[in-house]
């Protein structure tokens, strides 16, 4: 018996609104299906040049090793990780979420002696929350998540990263959520190492981890006493490949650099501060709308992100009905919570091109008819008009 073919594939529509994938702009979709070259052809590495140029512009550095790592976020995460540590290196990890509790994992895997400072979810470090760590565990590494995407919380870096480099260590930042979404100065806050992923604010299918290295931090990395424990993100290999040898590494993913090259370009064309405005003014309407009935934010007042959007599900309400809900008769896509917020949470991407007033108010009008059916008491409407609200206000 031969087997039958599976269905000709035809993915449904869905409106991307969790913590990632996003919605993916339609001149990256057009970009994707672009004729393959070789990845090096000519034409190919004045591509490869040209992203360059535009991931220093985003991160907003003059660093030369700046390049997309082949593959997703976590192997940003990895490549930083693994290219400054070396086995027996102290690393301070502050975890407040999922991702600060992956990179305590990656560091510990690379064979680093991790000294992990916690703080309660949703909230963010305070540089005094670091002190004592620093002082005795005399780091060489200090990582932190920029936008932890499992609680919607923004930290800032700025007084930490000098707190970090009076210590004498290296500032390791995760920039997954964030690029594209709020503001990452990678030179002015003196970030040493530092890396994103495609699918967040950037508007790009998953595959692709932009990632920079200042020189402090490739000097440690050329000066290493043992290889990189990982041939495939070996930096001081990947650098012959980036820089001007273009020495042959891996075969690059070729339409995922155009994706990326063209969503980097959306992003520049229309401006950074422009972008970052956008996104604030949905993040306000969507929080005013949840507001008016009654939905809160599980990150700390002040320390919200635009572009992750982390609410207590309301008591007696059915996660999985609404999400599910969401999805069926919507065709929407939202996160639920991870970890300790597993079943309490919710959470609601604004990112890059999904950052539109459309989104805003389709979800919320959807979000009452679904709260509704379940008995919640709300003022129906009140959602959208509180949304609107944010919008017409000047
Ligand atoms: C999504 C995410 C990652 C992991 O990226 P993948 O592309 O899923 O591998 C890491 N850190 C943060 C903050 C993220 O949001």
């Amino acid at each position: 018996m031969t087997a039958s073919l599976p269905a000709p594939l035809n993915p449904p529509v869905r409106l991307l609104m969790g913590p990632g994938p996003s919605e993916i702009h339609p001149r990256v979709l057009r970009a994707l299906a672009a004729n393959t070259v070789g990845h090096l052809d000519p034409y190919y590495l004045g591509l490869m040049n040209d992203m360059q140029q535009m991931l220093r512009a985003l991160f907003r550095t003059e660093n030369p090793m700046t390049m997309a790592i082949s593959a997703t976020g976590s192997a940003g995460m990895e490549s930083t990780v693994v290219n400054l540590i070396e086995p027996g290196d102290s690393m301070i990890v502050c975890v407040n979420g999922v991702f600060g509790e992956r990179m305590v994992d990656v560091a510990g895997r690379a064979g680093a002696n991790v000294t992990r400072v916690d703080r309660p979810w949703g909230e963010v470090f305070e540089p005094s929350h670091l002190k004592e760590a620093l002082a005795k565990a005399k780091p060489k590494v200090v990582g932190i998540v920029m936008a932890e995407t499992s609680t919607g919380a923004w930290q800032p870096l700025e007084e930490i990263s000098q707190l970090v480099h009076d210590a004498g260590a290296l500032l390791l930042v995760d920039a997954v959520t964030a690029l594209g979404g709020v503001p990452v100065e990678v030179d002015k806050w003196k970030i040493d190492a530092i890396y994103s992923g495609s699918q967040k604010c950037l508007s790009c299918p998953p595959g692709l981890a932009p990632a920079s290295f200042s020189p402090a931090a490739l000097e440690v990395i050329l000066n290493r006493k043992t290889k990189v424990q990982s041939w495939y993100l070996d930096v001081s290999m990947l650098a012959k490949y980036w820089g001007s040898e273009r020495v042959y590494h891996h075969t690059a993913p070729i339409n995922m650099t155009y994706g990326l090259y063209e969503a980097a370009r959306i992003i520049l064309e229309e401006g950074q501060e422009a972008a970052f405005g956008r996104h604030l003014r949905n993040h306000q309407a969507l929080k005013a709308g949840l507001a008016a009935i009654g939905i809160r934010y599980a990150s700390a007042e002040g320390h919200q992100l635009p572009m992750l959007n982390a609410v207590h599900i309301p008591a007696g309400i059915d996660d999985a009905k609404v999400r599910g809900g969401l999805l069926n008769c919507f065709g929407i896509e939202i996160g639920g919570g991870l970890g300790a917020f597993k079943g309490k949470v919710w959470r609601i991407g604004l990112m890059g091109h999904g950052s539109r007033q459309t989104n805003v108010l389709t979800f919320l009008g959807a979000l009452e008819q679904l709260l509704a059916e379940q008995g919640y008491k709300f003022e129906q409407g009140a959602s959208v008009a509180a949304a609107n609200g944010v919008y017409l206000a000047k």
